[in-house]
């Protein structure tokens, strides 16, 4: 018994986190795929399609990461050159892959779809946006942390210099309301992270069709860590979010990480309703006392207050009817119309 507890004390005292021998730092693989979603990214592409290559390249020579590593492109319905560009870089290079789908549907569904076919090779999996913004020199510390036994590594950017003013108020505002909200999301982490295959797989089961990456991995736990970096300015093209894009994306945070908007409308209904009581028996009792106030502009502001009030919380309530419509449809979250994963062989699904 007692040599029992000495082995477990040398366990826990040499490796805290992992004394699994299956975490064990030496045994992780170290296949890589880099997943990049891709939208009218024309411009682009070839340029951060070779920074990409060299990136991984250097890796590979030193090591760090397996040959059979590959860079991963997912094509979100574009309606420019970009598919003909990703076949192209296919049939050039082995290194590269691609996937297509059928429409736009999203960036979370391009790294969502990314990430789920790459599982099926790889050992850790790294999303990352199309036009390097974010600083691909990162990826070392990803795979150091990954090597340390992480499942998932958040990157996090170091400032939002690079943004308009626009985007800074509304990035910083969202965040903000999403800790109010209590959701548990990192600030400034955008979809730069690695997951390793065991998070995968655990991502993988969870199905629901109003994704919002950044709020449902960290739910997921496991050991991770965070990764600073950089951004820089996108190199060519304008930004693919439009301002219709990011309130859909915020609307979907909120909306699939927390119910408590619709927990503040009951406490606002609760307030309301005990206005109106006070506001009832004071009327009765000017009644009986014998006044009689005109109480025109009281009628007009108080009808409109609750009307618009009324009006909002049922918009609000919709919202999340409309998301659970959506769930019980349970439609594909992407279709893929066609995949290219060896020497430009193009499968049509
Ligand atoms: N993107 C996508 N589908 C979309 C919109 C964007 O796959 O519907 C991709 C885009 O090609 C890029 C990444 O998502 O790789 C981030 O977009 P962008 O750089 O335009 O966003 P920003 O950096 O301005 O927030
Ligand atoms: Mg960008």
């Amino acid at each position: 018994m007692q040599e029992l507890f000495k082995a477990l004390k040398e366990c826990v005292m040499s490796d805290p986190i992992n004394c699994n021998e299956e975490n064990s730092k030496e045994e992780r693989g170290s296949i890589l795929y880099l997943v990049v979603p891709c939208y009218n990214e024309e411009e682009v592409i070839i340029t951060s399609a070779q920074k990409m290559k060299d990136k991984m390249q250097g890796l590979i020579n030193k090591g760090i990461i397996s040959s059979k590593s590959k860079i991963m492109f997912v094509n979100d319905g574009s309606k420019d050159n970009t598919w003909k560009i990703i076949h192209g870089l296919c049939k050039a290079d082995s290194i590269f892959s691609g996937i297509c789908f059928s429409r736009n549907y999203g960036h979370q569904s391009a790294i969502l779809a990314g990430m789920l076919t790459a599982r099926q090779y790889a050992d850790m999996v790294v999303t990352i946006d199309a036009d390097l913004q974010q600083d691909i020199e990162a990826l070392d510390e990803f795979i150091k942390c990954y090597r340390d036994g992480c499942e998932i590594v958040y990157g996090v950017r170091n400032d939002r210099d690079t943004d308009g003013f626009f985007k800074k108020i509304t990035a910083t505002l969202f965040y903000k309301l999403m800790h109010i909200l209590g959701c548990n999301v990192l600030s400034n982490h955008a979809d730069y992270r690695l997951l390793s295959k065991k998070a995968l797989d655990a991502l993988a089961e969870h199905k629901e069709v109003n994704l919002f990456l950044r709020g449902l991995i960290p739910t997921m736990g496991f050991q991770s860590d965070v990764v600073y970096f950089d951004v820089k300015e996108r190199e060519a093209g304008k930004s693919k979010y439009t301002l219709k894009k990011m309130f859909a994306l915020a609307v979907d945070g909120i909306t699939s990480m927390s119910t408590r908007p619709i927990q503040i409308i009951t406490l606002i209904g609760f307030f309301v309703s005990l206005f109106s009581a006070i506001m009832i028996i004071y009327c009765i009792w000017d009644w009986f006392s014998g006044h009689n106030v005109p109480g025109y502009t009281t009628t007009v502001v108080v009808s409109l207050l609750m009307g618009g009030l009324t009006i909002f919380s049922l918009g609000i309530v919709g919202e999340y009817v409309g998301k659970i419509y959506l769930e019980a449809k349970a439609r594909p979250r992407y279709i893929v119309e066609s995949f290219i994963w060896k020497d430009g062989d193009e499968k049509n699904e």
